[in-house]
């Protein structure tokens, strides 16, 4: 995707940011060349441009953060992605790792529960050309009953526990990919195998936003 606000400065910032996760381990070629792609700057407010090529998260507002490029790439790997899967995202905050699994070649569809972070988000999407980019403003944890079922399940916050009707919406062999736990959570990879049951896989730990219920509309919970 081709921007005019996208500089060659900001493509060797990228290039460094893609070599130093290659060097932490990400080897998913996909992911990497997409993180290539993905102008993150245009995810940032223009007074923080320069932050944008750090491998750490940062505020987004509402509380909320656009997480680690590396937390980004690992929960991107651990997807195992193919082209044309249909992803449902759970908050998405900047619309960073949407556009991420977007030019990976996913469908993307994505629910925010702050109002205010879907509204500016779902016009940038669209105004950097991530039209494709489908988003949603309500509880993650009610899914998409209407685009059910998915491929694969994304979870960027934590989670202190299983939500049930995600599960529900996954394709048999569909993967769910979800941080859990409290004030530091454990990547977990649920597999829904072809007998209904679930495979459970545990990775490294991250420290993420947590996965609340109900939606937030300015100052009052809904
Ligand atoms: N994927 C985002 C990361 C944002 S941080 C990015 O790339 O920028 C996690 C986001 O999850 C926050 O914006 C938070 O508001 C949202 N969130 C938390 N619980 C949620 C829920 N139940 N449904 C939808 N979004 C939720």
């Amino acid at each position: 995707m081709t921007n005019p606000n996208d500089t060659y400065r900001h493509q060797g910032m990228r290039k460094k940011l893609v070599d130093e996760l290659r060097e932490k381990g990400i080897v998913d070629e996909n992911v990497l060349g997409a993180m290539q792609r993905v102008p993150r700057h245009l995810f940032f407010d223009s007074a923080f441009l320069d932050r944008a090529y750090e491998d750490k998260a940062f505020p987004i507002g509402e509380g909320q953060t656009i997480s680690q490029p590396y937390t980004v790439a690992y929960q991107s790997s651990l997807l195992n992605l193919k082209k044309g899967e249909k992803v449902l995202e759970i908050g998405t905050g900047s619309g960073y790792q949407a556009a991420v699994l977007f030019e990976m070649g996913a469908k993307v569809f994505s629910i925010e529960r702050q109002r205010k972070l879907y509204e500016k988000t779902k016009p940038l999407l669209a105004n950097i050309g991530y039209t494709g980019v489908k988003t949603f403003y309500g509880d993650g944890f009610e899914g998409l009953p209407t685009f059910a079922p998915f491929d694969k399940i994304l979870i960027t916050a934590g989670a202190a526990e299983l939500p049930q009707k995600l599960l529900a919406q996954l394709k048999p062999g569909g993967i769910m990919v979800i941080p859990m736990g409290d004030n530091v959570q454990l990547m977990k990879r649920f597999t829904r195998l072809p007998d209904g049951g679930l495979a459970e896989e545990t990775f490294d730990s991250f420290k993420f936003v947590p996965l609340l219920h109900g939606k937030v509309n300015g100052s009052k919970t809904q």
